[in-house]
């Protein structure tokens, strides 16, 4: 057990989340590694939400609250670290839960399945018994994608993504939302829009923002996004790692 009042009890939280995963099947040891790569980025952003990444979550929320047909896609660690809140996303905005896993097994499919079903989910996609489309740009498994979810989809939402997955979904045509602590990566620089924050953080605040814009007007939503620009957005994190590093002391 972690005592409640450890300075560092989140993160410790995130950790066991994270390692238990990875004993019962869920995560890949690869996983692993990108989970520790997200942590040194956090430090830099001070682990807390900037209000660059809030103003982010905000705009993402407008996309998938305009979406005709919204995805989320779910992977091995955001299975570990926030499945109750991608169930409930999903059933807040009436979108579709897709399984999507880099190292693909069906034993790693049916431990993320069940997970999500544990915490809720209906309808899960992604699973081994479809008839899988492919995603041009890609080879092997990872070009997978299920007819009724991805393949169709007009909005995606990718937490942890790989750069040549993220770039072969904007490059078919789909406002890819990245969810990466590093504002460096190739997910972050090709999707749509990268929310450079914590997914642990992130999901919460995106619940809230969606329960909040959902019944605005689509013309006001539609500005957030006329008034979005990635790489702004990348930049303005960078300078909040940066500033961090320059008032050091
Ligand atoms: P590229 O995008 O350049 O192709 P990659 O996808 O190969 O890089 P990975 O290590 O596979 O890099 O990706 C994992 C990414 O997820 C890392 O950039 C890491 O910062 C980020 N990440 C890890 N844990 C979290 C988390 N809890 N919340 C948000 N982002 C995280
Ligand atoms: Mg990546």
């Amino acid at each position: 057990m972690i005592p409640k009042n450890h300075p560092r009890y989140q993160s410790l939280l995130s950790r066991d989340k994270i390692v238990n995963a990875y004993k019962s099947g869920i995560l890949a040891d690869a996983g692993m590694i990108a989970h520790g790569r997200g942590e040194a980025f956090d430090y830099l952003i001070g682990e807390k939400t900037t209000n660059t990444a809030e103003k982010t979550i905000e705009t993402a929320a407008a996309a998938l609250i305009l979406a005709k047909d919204p995805v989320i896609s779910v992977n091995g660690n955001t299975a570990a670290l926030v499945p109750e809140h991608v169930v409930n996303l999903a059933g807040i905005l009436n979108a579709k839960l897709e399984i999507n896993l880099f190292y693909r097994t069906p034993e790693r499919v049916k431990a993320v399945w069940n997970v999500l079903k544990d915490h809720g989910a209906e309808k899960i996609l992604g699973t081994e018994n479809e008839d899988f489309k492919h995603v041009k740009g890609l080879n092997g498994p990872r070009s997978n994608v299920s007819p009724e979810g991805i393949y169709n989809a007009d909005v995606v939402l990718v937490p942890l993504e790989d750069g040549d997955r993220t770039e072969a979904l904007v490059n078919a045509g789909k406002f890819v939302i990245a969810i990466d602590l590093n504002p460096l990566s190739r997910t972050s620089k090709t999707a749509s829009l990268t929310i450079v924050d914590n997914i642990i953080r992130t999901m919460p605040c995106l619940i809230d923002k969606v329960n909040k814009l959902k019944n605005k007007d689509p013309e006001e939503l539609n500005k957030l996004l006329d008034n979005f620009d990635n790489i702004d957005n990348l930049k303005e994190s960078l300078k909040v790692m940066l500033n961090s590093i320059e008032n050091f002391e």
